[in-house]
């Protein structure tokens, strides 16, 4: 793999090949598995990819109509069901909406910084933080049912 010759790509151009790597890796993923990954979860992580923004189950339904005249929410919702299972988007709780994992996908907490301005949305591993956040969790005997810690702010692009 020679990544070398592609410094003078702009940023969509990076976008649609992460998104593009993103599409292969669930694939592959899924054959490894043995999991179906039909037309319709493959539509919607692609759609989902493709946003630079969060994407709301609303607005998927209404991008995939044209192709599936059929789908229902119910069709939306279980499609994301799946794709959350295999980490292969996240769930963003603050915004009641989803983003394709930065990684392909991914199953350990992660941190998810919004700016409040771009709307662009970070994913990090934040270990340390998750460590601390664990650790007061299991003194207090609270049991967590969310694996993602979200943080509003002002991105360094924005700043
Ligand atoms: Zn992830
Ligand atoms: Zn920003």
């Amino acid at each position: 793999m020679n990544k070398t010759d592609n410094s003078s790509s702009d940023h969509v151009v990076g976008h649609d090949g992460a998104c593009k790597s993103a599409l292969q890796a669930a694939e592959n993923h899924c054959k490894k598995q043995g999991i179906r990954f039909t037309a319709i979860r493959k539509q919607i992580l692609q759609l989902i990819c493709q946003s630079h923004h969060a994407v709301k189950a609303y607005d998927l339904l209404e991008e995939i109509k044209p192709d599936f005249n059929n789908a229902k929410p119910a069709t939306v919702y279980r499609a994301l069901d799946f794709l959350l299972k295999e980490g292969f988007i996240h769930k963003v709780e603050s915004l009641n909406a989803f983003i394709a994992c930065n990684q392909g996908h991914c199953n350990y907490e992660r941190m998810l910084l919004i700016c409040t301005q771009c709307h662009e949305i970070e994913e990090r591993t934040g270990n340390n933080m998750i460590k601390t956040v664990t650790t007061e969790l299991q003194q207090s005997g609270f049991i967590s049912q969310i694996k993602t810690i979200e943080i509003q702010g002002i991105c360094v692009n924005c700043v």
